[in-house]
């Protein structure tokens, strides 16, 4: 469902993807991990159409993400084309980048009604579940600022979930939590990541949890991925230098 084919992004003189081949199945999960600065990131603001690349071509679902196909021939995508390409994708980020002025059930009925043009009761209905299933249904009138980091965390995650994606994007969702705040939100994860056929991308140094839920980690060093297997092999069994070198100061 998500293709790079020798993708190179650079910032500069500095190559942040380096030529990069990755694969993602739908319903698979997948985990990346590596050092700061190795790329992680980048690849999910690709993904989001955050970020530009240099060269090669991104797919989702099989259609290229930057470019679209007319007459046989590869042109400049549209803004309708990337948008419709963004749809398909949810994403979470480190910063919980709630809308503050706006009840916790009106972030998630918000961007659905807008954006898809959703009846506004089917979308009140959705939130409510979607609430329910990241145990807030009980905080769907306060505000952001009145719920813990954790909390918003949650919130955060449903309000990506509402827009319906076919892929959800993770970018250390925990990584600004206090210690206590980050096990409630890997639950609700935990708990999206039994859904078969959703499909999971999750940048984590989190490696406990990735190892749990992950069909597949990658380890990305420099722009590449070094080296990719099962939670088993990659984690009990490195091959490479660099991963045991990297697993052994971060385990
Ligand atoms: P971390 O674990 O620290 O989050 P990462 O693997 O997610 O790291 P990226 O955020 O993908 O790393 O960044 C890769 C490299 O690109 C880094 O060296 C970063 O400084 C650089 N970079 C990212 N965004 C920009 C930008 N907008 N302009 C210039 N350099 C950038
Ligand atoms: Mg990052």
């Amino acid at each position: 469902i998500i293709k790079f084919d020798k993708v190179v992004k650079r910032f500069g003189d500095l190559t942040v993807l380096d030529e990069l081949d990755f694969q993602v199945e739908q319903g698979e999960k997948v985990t990346i991990i590596g050092p700061s600065g190795s790329g992680k990131s980048t690849v999910l603001r690709v993904l989001m159409t955050l970020e530009k690349i240099n060269e090669g071509v991104v797919y989702i679902g099989g259609e290229p993400l930057w470019h679209e196909s007319r007459n046989g021939k590869l042109h400049e995508a549209s803004e309708a084309h990337l948008r419709k390409m963004r749809n398909q994708m949810g994403m979470v980020f480190q910063q919980f980048n709630l809308f503050p002025h706006m009840t916790v059930l009106r972030n998630l009925t918000e961007a659905p009604v807008r954006v898809l043009g959703m009846s506004k009761a089917d979308v009140r209905q959705r939130g409510e579940e979607l609430l329910d299933l990241v145990g807030l249904s009980d905080q769907k009138d306060k505000y952001p600022h009145q719920l813990s980091g954790g909390q918003q965390q949650r919130v955060g995650i449903a309000r990506a979930l509402a827009m319906r994606p076919r892929i959800m994007l993770f970018d250390e969702p925990t990584s600004a939590l206090d210690p206590e705040l980050v096990g409630e939100v890997l639950n609700v994860i935990r708990r999206l990541a039994k859904e078969h056929d959703l499909t999971m991308l999750l940048v984590t140094h989190e490696m406990h949890f990735a190892q749990q839920i992950s069909d597949r980690v990658c380890f990305f060093d420099k722009g590449k991925i070094k080296e990719q297997g099962t939670p088993e092999e990659l984690f009990k069994a490195p091959k490479e230098a660099r991963t045991q070198e990297f697993l052994k100061a971060v385990l």
